[in-house]
C-alpha cells in the first residue's frame, strides 16, 4: 500500500494503489445479508463512490482493515475514540469489569460514579439519566419536554442531527444529508407536523416560528456546534439569543451534546459558550467506544422521569457495568492536565494546513475547529448553515476522499460530517496527513 507516513518523498501513485481484494469480498457478502451492507448509512461509501473499508482492529490514532492497510483514523468511530482506540488504561479497566458480568439489571455502583462526573462535568446537569444511544437520550429528551410543558411542537434546525426517532428526521443531517434523502418515508405525518425548522444560525426564524405558535412550542434543540452538515460554528450571540427566546417564551433550551460533550471542552459546548440550556443529551465520548447516552438537566424536570415521576422511559442495558467502566476511564484520562489544550493545537495545526494545502492549489476551501472537532468544505465560504454547505463541491470530495485514503488516511465518508481528532495522534502523524493532504489536493485539481 502506498502509504506517505513511511514513505515521505516516494513518489505520488495516480492509480489504485490500494489491495482492498478482503474488504472488496466480505463487502459484497454483506450486502446480501443486512440492508446496504452495513449497521449504519453513514458507514457506507455511497456519497464517494466505491466500497466501504472492512476494519480488523484499530488503536491509538489508527485503524487496520482486513487487506492489512494501516490508517490514520480522523472518523474515530464517530466520536468516542477521543483518548485514541483501545486505550491500554480504558481496555485494562474492562478486562476487570467483565470478570464480575456484562450485565447485571439491578444498580451498580459504577452507575454512580459516572453520575457524578457527568454532573461535576457539565454546567446544566443535576441529574442524569442512562440510556445505551445517542438517538435514545434524544428521544427520551423530546417527550420530556413535552412532559415538562404540555406543550407538542419542537423547533430544531436543518442540517442537525438528533438520532432517528421519527420526531427528528425532518430536514435532519448525518446520513440523510449525506445520501440527500427526502424526509424518510414510514414517518407519520402527524408526528412531523409538530416538527418545526429553522436554518441554523437564524434567530429571526426562531423568533417567527414562536409567534406563529404561541404557547405551543415545548422547547428549541440544537447541536450547539454543528457536527452533522459538515462543521458549523454558532455565530456570536446565536446561543445566547437562542437562552433568550426560549426564556421569554415559556420553552426549554436542550443541548444536544451527544457529539460536543466532552469534546468541545471537558463541559462541553455549554460550557466553552459559557450558555447554560435546561436539557442536555450525551452520548459518544461518555461511552468511551460502548454503548452509553444520556440525558439530563435541572433536577426539577428530571424528576419528572419515571420512577420518580410519570413520564415512562427505561432500557434492559440501561447502565450496564462494562458501558460504564469504558466511560469513566475516558473520562479520568481527558481530566488530566493539559488534555484539552493538546487537542486544540493539534486540531488548529491540522484544519489550518488543510485550508492552507487546498488554497495552495487554487482550490475552493474553508475550514475551521474548535477543540478536537475540524471541518472543511470544498467552497469559498463562509458556511453558516445548511444551505450554504451544500454548496460546497460534493464531487470534489469524493476524490479527495478516495485519492487520500488511498495514501493511508481515513476521513468520514461524507462532504457532511465533521472530523475528530484524538489524544493519540501525535505531531508526526499530523505532519504526514498534511502532507498527503498537499499530495492530494495537487492530484485531484487536474
Ligand atoms: C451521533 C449523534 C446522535 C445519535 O447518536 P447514536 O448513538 O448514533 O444513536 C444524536 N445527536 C447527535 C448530535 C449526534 O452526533
Amino acid at each position: 500500500m502506498a502509504n506517505c507516513v513511511y514513505e515521505p518523498n516516494r513518489i505520488v501513485a495516480v492509480t489504485n494503489a490500494l489491495n482492498t481484494n478482503r474488504s472488496e469480498a466480505i463487502f459484497s457478502a454483506a450486502k446480501e445479508l443486512m440492508p446496504g451492507g452495513v449497521s449504519s448509512p453513514v458507514r457506507a461509501f455511497k456519497s464517494v463512490n466505491g466500497n466501504p473499508i472492512v476494519f480488523d482492529r484499530v488503536k491509538g490514532p489508527y485503524a487496520w482493515d482486513v487487506d492489512g492497510n494501516r490508517f490514520i483514523d480522523y472518523v474515530g468511530s464517530w466520536g468516542p475514540a477521543i483518548c485514541g482506540h483501545a486505550h491500554p488504561e480504558v481496555i485494562a479497566a474492562l478486562q476487570e469489569a467483565l470478570e464480575k458480568g456484562t450485565s447485571f439489571g439491578a444498580p451498580c455502583e459504577l452507575e454512580n460514579q459516572l453520575a457524578e462526573m457527568v454532573i461535576e462535568a457539565v454546567p446544566s446537569i443535576e441529574m442524569v439519566r442512562f440510556v445505551n444511544s445517542g438517538t435514545e437520550a434524544c428521544m427520551a429528551v423530546l417527550r420530556l419536554m413535552r412532559a415538562y410543558t404540555g406543550r407538542d411542537k419542537v423547533i430544531k434546525f436543518e442540517g442537525c442531527y438528533h438520532g432517528h426517532a421519527d420526531m427528528f428526521l425532518v430536514k435532519a443531517g448525518s446520513g440523510v444529508a449525506t445520501l440527500g434523502l427526502p424526509d424518510s418515508p414510514g414517518v407519520p405525518r402527524s408526528t412531523t407536523a409538530n416538527t418545526l425548522t429553522a436554518p441554523y444560525n437564524d434567530l429571526e426564524a426562531v423568533k417567527e416560528l414562536f409567534a406563529e405558535n404561541p404557547d405551543a412550542v415545548s422547547g428549541v434543540i440544537l447541536e450547539p456546534v454543528v457536527g452533522n452538515a459538515g462543521f458549523i460554528t454558532p455565530e456570536p450571540g446565536f446561543l445566547e439569543g437562542l437562552r433568550e427566546l426560549t426564556k421569554e417564551n415559556g420553552a426549554l433550551l436542550v443541548f444536544d451534546e451527544v457529539m460536543t460533550g466532552f469534546r468541545i471542552s471537558y463541559g462541553g459546548a455549554q460550557e466553552r459558550f459559557g450558555v447554560i440550556p435546561d436539557l442536555t443529551t450525551m452520548g459518544k465520548v461518555i461511552g468511551g467506544g460502548l454503548p452509553v447516552g444520556a440525558y439530563g438537566g435541572k433536577k426539577e424536570i428530571m424528576s419528572m422521569v419515571a420512577p420518580a415521576g410519570p413520564m415512562y422511559q427505561a432500557g434492559t442495558l440501561s447502565g450496564n457495568p462494562l458501558a460504564m467502566t469504558a466511560g469513566i476511564k475516558t473520562l479520568e484520562l481527558l481530566k488530566q492536565e493539559g488534555s484539552y489544550e493538546r487537542l486544540e493545537s493539534i486540531t488548529q495545526r491540522l484544519i489550518k494546513g488543510i485550508v492552507q494545502a487546498g488554497k495552495d492549489e487554487g482550490i475552493p476551501i474553508t475550514g475551521s475547529s474548535i477543540s478536537a472537532m475540524f471541518g472543511f468544505y470544498l467552497c469559498e465560504g463562509p458556511v453558516r448553515n445548511f444551505e450554504e454547505a451544500k454548496s460546497a463541491d460534493s464531487e470534489l470530495y469524493g476524490k479527495l476522499h478516495r485519492a487520500i485514503l488511498e495514501k493511508g488516511i481515513y476521513l468520514a465518508p461524507s462532504a457532511f460530517e465533521a472530523g475528530f481528532t484524538s489524544l493519540a495522534h501525535s505531531e508526526d502523524d499530523i505532519n504526514s496527513t498534511l502532507q498527503c493532504f498537499q499530495e492530494c489536493f495537487s492530484e485531484i485539481k487536474k
